[in-house]
């Protein structure tokens, strides 16, 4: 059976008591693959959301972290402030960090390293810019990026990443990848891995689509060989929706 995950990014988005609830009612769905899902919260709620998924198999985490372990780097957050959170997830390399906070693929990769040493998935974020895409340089730009983000990791280590393809024009925007797009694009950077290790990383990896997925195309998307689940922004701010998307990918 395929591996499957399905990561909830909350984004810069709510607060204590409205993140509590989410939990509260997603936790009373009783989701038979609890396991294979998790939440990515602001560095604030990461705390709280752990202790109020307690006896869950639910998984939770952050969406950034700073590769050095301690020092003067004021507002940042190191791997072992969120090992002590009991943190199984890290998001890594999303576009917004890209565009907006200055994140390069050389910083990636040391935050690849610092995760995997700590034993902390990290869910690595690749994908191009409409423009790179009308001009179709997509595979050629993602291709890059990989090289670039794995550089000096191990086979061993590479398997331990999880990998979301997310086309930056289909996020947020309401336009998702068609699934054949997300499908081309996944088994390509399986292909990638895979040339850059041996068949048997490639085959292991974990790749997930990310970009407007939400409970009406969930799983079509899900259905492909290639994409082992999805990085769901906008639809997992809702409790219903994120765990209709779960359902989805349970019923496969
Ligand atoms: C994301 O930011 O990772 C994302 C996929 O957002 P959305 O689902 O809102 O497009």
């Amino acid at each position: 059976m395929k591996k499957i995950l399905i990561a909830g990014n909350w984004k810069m988005n709510k607060l204590s008591a409205d993140a509590e609830e989410f939990i509260k009612e997603l936790r009373a769905k009783n989701l038979p693959n609890e396991k294979d899902i998790c939440i990515l919260a602001p560095f604030t709620l990461i705390a709280g959301v752990g202790e109020a998924l307690e006896g869950s198999e639910i998984g939770f985490g952050a969406q950034n972290v700073h590769f050095e372990e301690s020092g003067a780097f004021t507002g940042e957050i190191s791997v072992p402030m969120l090992k002590e959170l009991g943190v199984t997830h890290c998001i890594v390399g999303h576009s917004e960090r890209r565009e907006y906070f200055n994140e390069t693929d050389d910083t990636v990769n040391r935050k690849l390293m610092a995760l995997l040493a700590a034993g902390i998935t990290p869910i690595l974020c690749v994908g191009e810019s409409l423009e790179v895409r009308e001009g179709g340089g997509e595979q050629t730009f993602v291709a890059g990026q990989l090289i670039a983000d794995f550089s000096g990791i191990s086979a061993s280590d590479a398997a331990k990443i999880v990998i979301a393809y997310e086309p930056i024009w289909a996020i947020g925007t309401g336009r998702t990848a068609t699934p054949e797009q997300a499908e081309e694009m996944c088994a390509f950077i399986r292909g990638v891995l895979s040339g850059i290790y041996d068949m048997a990383t490639g085959d292991s990896l974990m790749i997930l689509y990310g970009g407007s997925m939400k409970p009406g195309n969930a799983k079509e998307l899900l259905e492909k060989p290639d994409i082992n689940g999805g990085l769901i922004g906008g639809a997992s701010l809702k409790a219903d929706d994120f765990a209709a998307i779960a359902e989805a990918a349970a019923s496969l």
